[in-house]
């Protein structure tokens, strides 16, 4: 019963979901959910499944578990558009397109939009014009 004074105070699924999976001390989607349908109901697990997710202190100590192996293993955050990106320039010159023999695909971390140009060549020179266009 010591959600019952509070519980009447919650209004929102998140609210509900963040403070039962806390009550629970940080238990997983299976533990929050039961001590969920002891009190509510209509709140689906898959729902605290996505918010345990977003649970800092629950992503520290999946990233510790994780380095098990002694790799440091960071998530990466980012909080401005194009601050961090991934570049492949991918090899097409089997199905070449006239004088296009190659794609650069960017992918924007923040959003994860994805833009992909043709490239006759592939040097640095042509790859970094690219991306100035692109941002
Ligand atoms: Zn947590």
């Amino acid at each position: 019963m010591l959600f019952d004074t509070e519980a009447q105070k919650l209004l929102s699924t998140p609210r509900i979901i963040f403070s039962m999976h806390i009550a629970t001390v940080h238990g997983g989607e299976k533990k929050a959910h039961k001590l969920i349908q002891d009190k509510f109901a209509n709140i689906r697990r898959y729902l605290v499944q996505e918010h345990i997710k977003l649970c800092e202190r629950c992503a520290e100590k999946r990233a510790r578990r994780e380095t098990a192996s002694g790799v440091v293993i960071r998530p990466l955050t980012v909080k401005d558009l194009n601050e961090l990106g991934q570049v492949d320039p991918v090899n097409m010159q089997t199905f070449q397109d006239g004088n296009y023999r190659f794609l650069l695909h960017y992918m924007e971390y923040l959003t994860k939009f994805h833009v992909i140009r043709p490239l006759q060549r592939k040097p640095a020179t042509e790859v970094a014009n690219q991306l100035l266009s692109i941002s």
